[in-house]
């Protein structure tokens, strides 16, 4: 079974996501991680981010995505940069490397062939933006996460003060409501509900509840 979630930041996909593969023991894909992961690069390159630039730096980015104990990692060049990959800069930066069509190439193979992989065992359930549009557009069970803006803020506000990365509510928020903008507005694979996909509005929604949701919604495909 393939579940692909997406949605805009702090919607709580990551979470959730999280959970239901833990839940039915599938094997849980972070797509924005991996996006991150490549901004990193481009970051520590101090490389602009550019098509031109893209070409001479992506040919070196060595990305591998591992597991210890259920929990996803992202090696760059063999080095475990998960903990990097929180930082607004980086979020911002995956928002922009997302634009580049190389970038995205590479990358929705690598999810493409990781999901096909353990599709049928033990099932896999990714995350991301254009999973159920462009990465797996037969997944078996699709979700559009939403909530409102100042919720998602919020959330990610908590999640960067719990990691002692100090912030501003006002500059959280608007990060988001940027990075938002720019995945939606951008002309590859941008962000969007696909047609047969459920919306699920975690606004007012515990994560026990949005769990459930998708966990029964799973339940049923597998009659
Ligand atoms: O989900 P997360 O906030 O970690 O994603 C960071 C950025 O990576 C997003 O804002 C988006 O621009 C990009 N992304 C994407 N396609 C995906 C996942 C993430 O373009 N499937």
């Amino acid at each position: 079974m393939i579940v692909a979630i997406d949605g805009p930041a702090g919607s709580g996909k990551s979470t959730t996501a999280r959970a239901v593969a833990e839940r039915l023991g599938y094997l849980y894909l972070n797509t924005g991680a991996m996006y991150r992961t490549v901004a990193l690069a481009f970051l520590r390159a101090g490389a602009e981010v550019s098509a031109e630039s893209a070409a001479v730096v992506l040919p070196t980015v060595e990305l591998d995505v591992r597991y210890e104990g259920g929990t996803m990692h992202m090696l760059l060049g063999g080095e475990d940069v998960t903990h990097e990959l929180a930082r607004p800069e980086v979020g911002q930066g995956a928002s922009d490397v997302g634009t580049l069509a190389v970038v995205r190439k590479k990358l929705v193979a690598e999810q493409q062939r990781l999901g096909r992989l353990y599709r049928h065992d033990p099932g896999v359930v990714l995350e991301g933006r254009d999973i159920g549009t462009v990465v797996f557009p037969d997944a078996d069970l699709k979700i559009f996460m939403i909530a409102d803006p100042e919720v998602r803020a919020q959330r990610r506000y908590d999640e960067l003060t719990a990691r002692g990365l100090g912030a501003r509510f006002e500059d959280v928020l608007a990060e988001i409501l940027e990075r938002d903008r720019q995945d939606r507005e951008r002309a590859l694979s941008p962000l969007r509900k696909a047609d047969d996909a459920l919306e699920l509005n975690t606004t007012h929604r515990s994560i026990d509840a949005q769990v459930q949701f998708v966990v029964d919604r799973v339940r049923e495909r597998e009659g």
